[in-house]
């Protein structure tokens, strides 16, 4: 895919896989959703053509203005990291090729685990996805199968409804969850409170990170 602002020679390294745009790298516990609690190491790739009016990472939609790094450059920083387990995260990370970065960290021994909207066909392999569904660019259709998770953003209380027709069209052992969007917070989880006991297929979850004050 052709990504905004990018010039010819670097989309080329782009559709190649071995160098992404990266926002930020960052040692940290993940928050949300299945693996909440677990400490990883998080691979922010800038660019996304989703724009949710609520996003809280919205420095990471222009993929120009974050640097090209070469992905065996990762390695090195790895290496001092007790954990093996990174999380790729956006951003939107399915708008690249991610075969070369998924091939290079199981080449590596680590585990990958992918945060996504599903806006695009997936590349890469990967030991845990969270597809995390969002009405502006609703998922491939092909990618609901693959979920692991299904982390549905709670903003208002039609959402419940949105919730309930994603979690069709995932695998029966896909883990389900709703999560308040955090500028919502206070309005929005009695609500899911209420919803989540009342429909026990789902669970809550939270962004304990902010809770934390860690990124
Ligand atoms: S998909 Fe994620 S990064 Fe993109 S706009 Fe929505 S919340 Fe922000």
């Amino acid at each position: 895919m052709n990504v905004k602002n990018q010039t010819k020679e670097q989309q080329t390294l782009l559709n190649s896989g071995k160098f992404l745009p990266i926002m930020e790298e960052f040692y940290t516990i993940q928050g949300e959703g299945d693996k909440a609690g677990k400490p990883a190491y998080f691979i922010r790739i800038g660019g996304c053509d989703v724009g949710c009016h609520w996003c809280d990472v919205k420095e990471s939609w222009d993929a120009s203005i974050h640097p090209l790094v070469e992905v065996d450059s990762i390695l090195d920083k790895l290496k001092d990291i007790p954990s093996k387990d990174v999380v790729i995260t956006g951003g939107e990370p399915t708008i690249y090729n991610l075969d070369y970065l998924c091939n290079f960290l199981h080449r590596n021994h680590y585990q990958t685990y992918l945060e996504t909207s599903g806006a695009h066909p997936f590349s890469g392999r990967w030991n845990w996805i969270c597809l995390s569904p969002k009405k502006n660019i609703p998922p491939k259709p092909e990618v609901y199968s693959l979920a692991h998770e299904l982390k549905i953003i709670i903003h208002n209380k039609n959402d419940f409804m949105w919730a309930e027709e994603h979690a069709e069209l995932v695998n029966s052992d896909c883990k389900l969850f709703l999560q308040p969007e955090w500028s919502k917070l206070d309005q929005m989880m009695p609500l899911i409170v209420d919803y989540v006991m009342g429909n026990p297929k789902w669970n809550v979850s939270l962004q304990t990170h902010k809770v934390m004050h860690i990124p």
